[in-house]
């Protein structure tokens, strides 16, 4: 049986309460196909419109009423994996009821280890929250956050990106495999975490990239594919000019070329690119594909999506 890394899109989830809802039933439809189609599946999850909706909510809190602490990015992260985990596990857990299907479904809190030295915690690169104009983006900016302008889209804020280094809780994700559970893990990339003192695990402001994480996690429960489901059903070159040209696969040197060339856009396409490359690259005969998530069935059939080997 192939055991595949799904990581879902923002697109999967919507941007608020409601259309997570709704977004999250037509999901588990596509996923739930693949278990039919045989696949053993490990779910993992973006979370930037809800991290940056919980992080902006508790520190309004926090302004209005002074008893109430500030609320670290960790634990913002951690939050996310709950709310977002109860939609994926409960739409899961219909689907396949109504298919007729036995599997138990449960979200794994689970925390990324990252490097407490990483450069990143200097140069913050993810963007969290919602999309905002250019002046509004001056006045955050303001008050003391980073901004950026993301792929063409609109102004928001970044925070600091490290990479994964390991996943703490991989053998529980494993042991739910071996027992045939459907598993939901690494949400939002995972909790940040650092090691302080060899055994103290402390929670760190960053947002690790869900699709670094869904790699790293890929590659230590040796799955066979790590699938990225976006809101592009292939990668491109030359993406949004006249020339556009949209790839059925890329070898590991042409990927490595198209990145120093700047094809893909940073904090959307790029670690993307990179996450699919790492985990083909960290043992043999690992594949990634990158496609949607309406186009996954197709894309693990080798007939759409993009296909790094
Ligand atoms: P997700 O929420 O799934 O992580 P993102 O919005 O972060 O999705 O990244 C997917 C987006 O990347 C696409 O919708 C597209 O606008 C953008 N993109 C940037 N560069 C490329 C490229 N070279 N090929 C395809 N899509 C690209
Ligand atoms: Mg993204």
């Amino acid at each position: 049986m192939k055991r595949v890394v799904l990581a879902l899109g923002g697109n999967a989830l919507g941007d608020n309460l409601h259309e997570q809802m709704i977004a999250v039933k037509t999901a588990a439809e596509a996923i739930v196909d693949l278990i039919e189609d045989g696949f053993e599946v490990i779910i993992t999850h973006g979370n930037g419109p809800q991290v940056g909706m919980i992080n902006l909510a508790m520190e309004t809190a926090a302004k209005v009423d002074e008893s109430l602490f500030y609320i670290p990015m960790s634990v913002c992260v951690a939050m996310s994996q709950g709310y977002i985990g109860y939609d994926i596990q409960n739409a899961l857990r219909e689907e396949l009821l109504n298919r007729g299907i036995n599997k138990p479904v449960a979200t794994i809190i689970t925390q990324t280890l990252v490097d407490a030295e990483d450069k990143a915690f200097k140069d913050p690169t993810k963007p969290i929250g919602a999309f905002y104009s250019r002046l509004e983006a001056d006045e955050m900016a303001k008050r003391g956050y980073d901004m950026r302008e993301d792929a063409g889209r609109g102004w928001r804020r970044v925070v600091a990106s490290p990479k994964p280094i390991g996943i703490v809780e991989s053998d529980t994700v494993r042991a739910l495999l071996d027992a045939g559970h459907v598993p939901v893990a690494v949400g939002g990339g995972g909790i940040p975490v650092k090691k302080t003192d060899g055994r103290h695990l402390k929670g760190t402001s960053a947002v690790v990239d869900k699709d670094f994480a869904s790699a790293k996690l890929a590659e230590e429960l040796d799955a066979d594919m790590l699938v990225i489901l976006t809101a592009v059903e292939k990668v491109a070159i030359n993406f949004g000019k006249p020339n556009e040209t949209w790839l059925s696969e890329m070898s590991v040197e042409q990927a490595q070329k198209y990145i120093k060339e700047g094809h893909f856009a940073p904090g959307s396409m790029l670690p993307k690119v990179e996450a699919a490359l790492s985990f083909t690259q960290s043992a043999p005969n690992r594949k990634a594909l990158i496609t949607m998530l309406e186009t996954a069935r197709d894309g693990l059939a080798g007939k759409t999506g993009t296909i790094i080997t």
